[in-house]
């Protein structure tokens, strides 16, 4: 398989005072086309900060990063808002929906700015959402919410999907749901997804487990038999 990301010495570092705080020391790798990546590692340990520069949405001190072999480092701002746009969808523990939007009219907004969407109509049904498409985010529950928020970044029809600790807030039924949308997502539309969590057992999901610890890469698992999401426990 071919790397969608390749990912080169990798720093970030945070002057606070005369305190220089290290939050990525050289990462260097590969995310694969298609794979389902999960990214393990206690809190604080650089897991946000790694795919928020992925994502286009925060910069490295220093180190390269390459998008279909394409340097990101020297892309013009109107190359990585195209790239932020276009190619990535970010999935947050908060929804950060609109809320004076119904659910349907949040995922809409995104297609209206997409190059080349994914009917609404589709990602409802796929979603779970069809009955409740009419419902502002105030009259929905906290896992409701986040399938919506789930469709409008699929709505776009980006290349990888970006998920930091999508389950984080959620109970472990409803958070079981949000994992199969994103393994559906993965198998039918053959997008790469990378998940950040400290959950150890949301892991067994994934082809591939990157540990994460103190702003480094700890490991790498490759995970020969992934679980069901509704195999999952925690
Ligand atoms: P994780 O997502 O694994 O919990 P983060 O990537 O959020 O970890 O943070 C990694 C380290 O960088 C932590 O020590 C954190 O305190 C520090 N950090 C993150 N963002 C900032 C910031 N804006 N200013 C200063 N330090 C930060
Ligand atoms: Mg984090």
């Amino acid at each position: 398989l071919d790397a969608i990301l390749k990912i080169k010495n990798l720093t970030k570092e945070y002057v606070m005072g005369n305190v220089v705080a290290a939050a990525l020391k050289s990462v260097t790798l590969d995310i694969y086309e298609k794979e389902f990546l999960v990214i393990l590692g206690p809190s604080g340990s650089g897991k946000s900060t790694l795919l928020n520069i992925i994502g286009g949405i925060d910069s490295p001190t220093s180190g390269e990063i390459f998008f279909r072999n394409k340097s990101l480092n020297n892309s013009t701002e109107k190359e990585l808002t195209a790239y932020r746009r276009y190619a990535v969808g970010f999935i947050f523990q908060f929804y950060n929906l609109i809320p004076n939007l119904s659910a349907k009219e949040n995922i809409d907004l995104v297609a209206s700015i997409s190059k080349n969407p994914i009917d609404t109509d589709i990602l409802l049904e796929e979603t779970g959402l069809k009955e409740i498409s009419s419902h502002y985010p105030s009259q929905m529950s906290g896992g409701q919410q986040q399938r919506v928020a789930i469709a409008r970044s699929l709505v776009k029809n980006p290349e990888i999907l970006l998920c930091d600790e999508p389950t984080g807030a959620l109970d472990i039924k409803t958070g079981i749901q949000i994992l199969k949308l994103l393994k559906k997502f993965n198998d039918e539309y053959e997008k790469t997804v990378v998940i950040i969590t400290h959950n150890a057992s949301i892991a067994l999901i994934a082809n591939r487990i990157l540990y994460i610890k103190d702003g480094g890469i700890d490991r790498i698992e490759v995970n020969k038999n992934p679980i069901e999401a509704d195999d999952v426990v925690w």
